[in-house]
């Protein structure tokens, strides 16, 4: 793909946050509150991810998918760091060429198959997120360890994180008829280097 100038994404990313979506109220930070919550409470049980090697992050078992707004959130952390979009780009593009992400498998009418990938945004050196909480998708915030140590085998997203996460989408329901009405968006959820490909495409014509 190619890249316009890191200025014009930056603008047309502020036009759709702040005029078309109306946002100012919306932070990223705003709308991960709850998630974040529930982490910080894992914490203090002594659940972290500090002796993982990043299990739900590789392809041995990450498989997210993240909607537009996660997308947007994303770009707006990038961009807020100046990180090299045209290395971004190649990135996002590697990993959908190397786990096949843009190639669509049905496994029953209607449904396609949630294909298995290493993140584009997982540090190997760090085996960390290189995205804040603050910006990084509901999904992977609500996906937790739910005991001391167990580098990833025992986590998942439990009852109160699948409350967060409903309550996230019941009150964005809005937003997303807008971005359908004004950007001809069809917010469907889409693995995360998809995503962000997706976003940049858009804001790019
Ligand atoms: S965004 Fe971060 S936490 Fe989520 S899968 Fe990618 S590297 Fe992992
Ligand atoms: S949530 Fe679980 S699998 Fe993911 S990094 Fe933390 S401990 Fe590892």
């Amino acid at each position: 793909m190619s890249i316009m100038p890191k200025q014009q994404i930056s603008n047309k990313i502020n036009l759709l946050t702040k005029h078309v979506l109306e946002l100012p109220e919306m932070d990223p930070a705003s709308r991960r509150q709850a998630l974040m919550q529930i982490m910080h409470q894992k914490k203090q049980e002594c659940h972290d991810c500090g002796n993982c090697p990043g299990t739900c992050c590789t392809m041995k078992s990450n498989s997210m998918q993240i909607s537009t707004l996660e997308a947007i959130d994303i770009l707006i952390y990038c961009l807020s760091q100046n990180w090299d979009l045209q290395q971004l780009i190649q990135d996002l593009e590697n990993t959908v060429t190397e786990f096949r992400l843009d190639y669509l498998i049905q496994a029953r009418p209607g449904q396609m198959v949630r294909k298995n990938y290493t993140c584009t945004f997982f540090c190997q050196t760090s085996l960390a997120c290189k995205i804040p909480r603050d910006f990084r998708p509901y999904g992977c915030l609500a996906f937790n360890p739910v005991s001391h140590d167990q580098r990833g085998l025992t986590c998942c997203t439990d009852v109160s994180g699948k409350q967060a996460l409903e309550n996230l989408e019941k009150s964005l329901l809005l937003i997303n008829q807008k971005l359908r009405r004004d950007c001809c968006i069809i917010d469907e959820k889409n693995p995360i280097p998809v995503a962000v490909l997706n976003l940049l495409k858009l804001v790019r014509n």
